[in-house]
């Protein structure tokens, strides 16, 4: 796998747990825009899984909005982020055998 580097600023970090803290005890998702690994914006995306204290699948047709913003302003999807509300920051079976997306980060966090 690539070393790939992201750098995000604090203030999008905060925004990242703002809504995490938000969907508690559910786990949060969405994306990061940017180019070239800097991250210049959030995306919340509501978490359409039917188990969200456990998973999340990110509800189609917001998910699709934000990345047709992030191209509008010339960004593209460079990371993908979810919360654990109740367990550690390891990808879940699930996590893995979902994380399809060519090119991209994922991420986790717990609160
Ligand atoms: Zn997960």
């Amino acid at each position: 796998m690539a070393v790939v580097t992201l750098t995000l600023e604090s203030a999008h970090l905060n925004q990242i747990i703002e809504h995490a803290r938000r969907e508690q005890p559910y786990e949060a998702c969405g994306l990061m825009g940017g180019r070239n690994g800097q991250v210049e914006a959030i995306a919340p995306v509501p978490n359409a899984s039917r188990s969200p204290q456990t998973s999340f699948e990110m509800e189609r047709q917001a998910m699709v909005d934000s990345i047709i913003q992030f191209q509008r302003a010339g960004q593209e999807v460079v990371a993908i982020y979810h919360s654990h509300p109740q367990n550690a920051a390891v990808p879940s079976e699930t996590d893995i055998a979902q994380a399809t997306w060519p090119d991209a980060i994922y991420i986790e966090g717990v609160l």
